[in-house]
């Protein structure tokens, strides 16, 4: 007998916390369900199974994820052979603690085993209650389904987990070891998106640019981006996330040649003190990271540069946090994610102090991220006039007659226009540099 769990219209309900990766991941899991005859509802009163994605990496999305499973559980009363599942690095790191902590909880799924969701409902509808499976397998997984989602632009995974063990990261307890998916498989799996209608590739993994460091004989991540950079029909090529430490010069270099290599590169640097850095376990010094982007701009003048940065790690003082500001204003980003530190059980810097005091927190954000509005800003302004590539994603969600795209270097683009661009290259004249996007018209 088929080990495919057949059902006829039933509905599941994904709630996603945290990363890209997570959002893959529920791609991944939602096309596995698809598999077997579900079909996704964006209501989770009418679902049949809810699964909530979570992310641990700070306390923020922890807690979220935790008060809207208490509310899912509602449906229970309505609907009593409904399923409620934590997938995510919540599920990984907790494992059957969850169980005992929601005793309506169906079953809880860690970020290694997604391949074995069907299984698992499978056999909570047998009546097994309270299913665990967490822990990581030898590998990628390799028999996952090519999510139908998101047609346009696609994600692709191509290493998981993480050997970096930065100080204050679950990731790598919640993730596991590095590995990587072998070259030929990502290479099918762009080709076959390609031919679905994908026109740009998102390459997603902790740290893409130490892609097959443990695998002598594979594609070092420059030559897989040159491979991919060949397939026909594929317009855009972008990655997620790199580290400093391993930004090779011929990385670097790739964005000189590669013609489909859109000129964007995430590279966060957490913190702008080196003491802050060395207790934070990174590898590299702001001296090295200022000379990456040097380098970066070198290769490629036109490039956007984003960031990760942390406020508040144990133990950063007035000056540590200076020169952080200090190394913003030097780089001037084009934008960064920015969070207040939280200890996560489980890493080395929880066992320090969490020193800094709440408000300081806070202020040292939002100061921070005042400064990098201003430049953002800027930076919008001075596109005024100029013409910029723009794949077309859909209609903007503030008026029917707006078109919305992106740039190469990542800025959104809303400019009047029909809806039959979407999935076109089209060439906008950009007239108006705001705070979160551009605004301009199709170039003649
Ligand atoms: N692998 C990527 C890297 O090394 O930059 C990203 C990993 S993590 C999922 C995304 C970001 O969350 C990190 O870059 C860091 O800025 C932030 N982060 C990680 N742990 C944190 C913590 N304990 N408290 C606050 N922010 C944290
Ligand atoms: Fe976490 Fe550091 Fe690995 Fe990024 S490189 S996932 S911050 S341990």
């Amino acid at each position: 007998m088929s080990d495919k769990l057949i059902v006829i219209e039933k509905r599941v309900y994904i709630k996603t916390f945290g990363c890209q990766m997570n959002e893959h991941d529920s791609e991944w899991m939602l096309a596995l369900l698809e598999e077997c005859g579900y079909q996704e509802t964006k209501r989770w009163e009418e679902a049949d199974v809810i699964l909530v994605n979570t992310c641990t990496v700070r306390e923020k999305p922890e807690q979220k994820a935790y008060s809207i499973v208490g509310r899912f559980q509602q449906l229970k009363e309505n609907n009593h052979d409904a399923i409620i599942g934590i997938a995510g690095c919540v599920a990984q790191q907790r494992g059957e603690g969850l169980l005992a902590r929601m005793p309506t909880l169906d079953f809880v799924l860690g970020p290694g085993k997604i391949h074995k969701l069907p299984e698992i409902l499978r056999d909570v509808k047998s009546g097994e209650r309270g299913v665990c499976a967490v822990g990581f397998e030898n590998g990628c997984p390799t028999n996952l389904p090519i999510p139908r989602t998101r047609q346009l632009r696609s994600y692709v995974t191509i290493m998981q987990g993480c050997d970096n063990f930065c100080s204050y990261c679950i990731v790598p307890a919640v993730r596991g070891r590095e590995c990587s998916r072998p070259s030929d498989e990502v290479l099918a799996e762009i080709d076959a998106l390609v031919q679905r209608g994908t026109k740009e590739v998102i390459l997603l993994g902790q740290n893409v640019n130490s892609y097959a460091k443990n695998n002598p004989g594979e594609l070092t991540f420059p030559r897989l981006l040159a491979k991919i950079d060949e397939i026909p029909g594929l317009e855009r090529i972008r990655f997620t996330t790199s580290h400093p430490k391993d930004l090779t010069e011929e990385l670097i270099e790739a964005f000189g040649t590669l013609e489909h290599l859109c000129e964007h590169f995430h590279l966060p640097f957490q913190a702008g003190s080196n003491a802050v850095l060395e207790r934070m376990h990174r590898g590299h010094t702001r001296e090295e990271y200022l000379a990456k982007i040097r380098a970066l701009r070198k290769a490629a003048p036109q490039i956007s540069i984003t960031a990760d940065v942390m406020v508040g790690f144990p133990g950063e003082d007035d000056d540590d946090f200076t020169q952080t500001l200090e190394l913003v204003q030097a780089v001037e980003f084009d934008g960064f994610f920015s969070f207040k530190y939280s200890p996560r059980q489980g890493t080395r810097s929880a066992q320090w102090q969490d020193d800094v005091p709440p408000e300081l927190k806070q202020w040292r954000l939002a100061t921070l991220q005042e400064l990098q509005r201003e430049i953002t800003l800027k930076k919008n302004k001075k596109l005024e006039g100029t013409v910029k590539e723009v794949l077309v994603e859909g209609r903007s969600r503030n008026s029917p007659h707006t078109m919305m795209g992106r740039t190469g270097c990542n800025r959104i683009v809303n400019f009047p226009g029909e809806s039959g661009l979407v999935g076109e290259l089209v060439l906008v004249k950009i007239n108006e540099g705001l705070q979160n996007s551009l605004r301009g018209e199709l170039s003649r």
